[in-house]
């Protein structure tokens, strides 16, 4: 069980993610992180432990007006900053709940296809499989439809 959330909207997101993963903290609290735009870049921040921990690393202001975040309760890939959420690929930053039944079967063919994988989650298959519709010319709305077609499992993403 994990907390996520999105944002998009008139205000500077960070604070709205912190304030949000707050109050889902009691879902998931082994690892927590945000994604958020600052000066036209993508930047995503990560921490092992409670939501303070990543407080600490993230400041006060992010500058951006969407964003995802996430507290997580690891199902696969041990609770550390390398498993924690968002993940990403390309342009593409996921936070995801739930559990990808058949990962490993589609990490072994993103393998076999050049890809190259940051953690040990079944959560970052999700990235990939977006991010090659992207690549190959789909808007994100179909992308994410795509790709989730080749997913199998209980699941929310953000
Ligand atoms: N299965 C994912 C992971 O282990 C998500 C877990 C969760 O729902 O927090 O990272």
């Amino acid at each position: 069980m994990c907390g996520i959330i999105g944002y998009i909207g008139k205000q500077d997101a960070l604070p709205v993610l912190i304030e949000g993963l707050r109050r889902l903290e009691y879902r998931g609290y082994d690892s927590a992180g945000v994604a958020f735009f600052q000066e036209g870049k993508t930047v995503i921040r990560r921490a092992v432990g409670k939501l303070r921990n990543l407080e600490a690393v993230v400041g006060a202001r992010g500058g951006g007006q969407i964003g995802i975040g996430h507290v997580r309760w690891a199902t696969h890939g041990a609770p550390s900053e390398e498993n924690a959420h968002p993940h990403r690929a390309g342009g593409v930053a996921v936070v995801h709940n739930g559990i990808i039944e058949n990962y490993r079967a589609l990490k072994r063919a993103l393998v076999e296809a050049g890809e190259t994988f940051a953690s040990e989650t079944d959560t970052e298959v999700i990235c990939h499989l977006i991010a090659r519709q992207v690549r190959q010319g789909h808007r994100l709305p179909e992308a994410v439809r795509f790709a989730l077609r080749e997913v199998e499992g209980d699941y929310a993403i953000a």
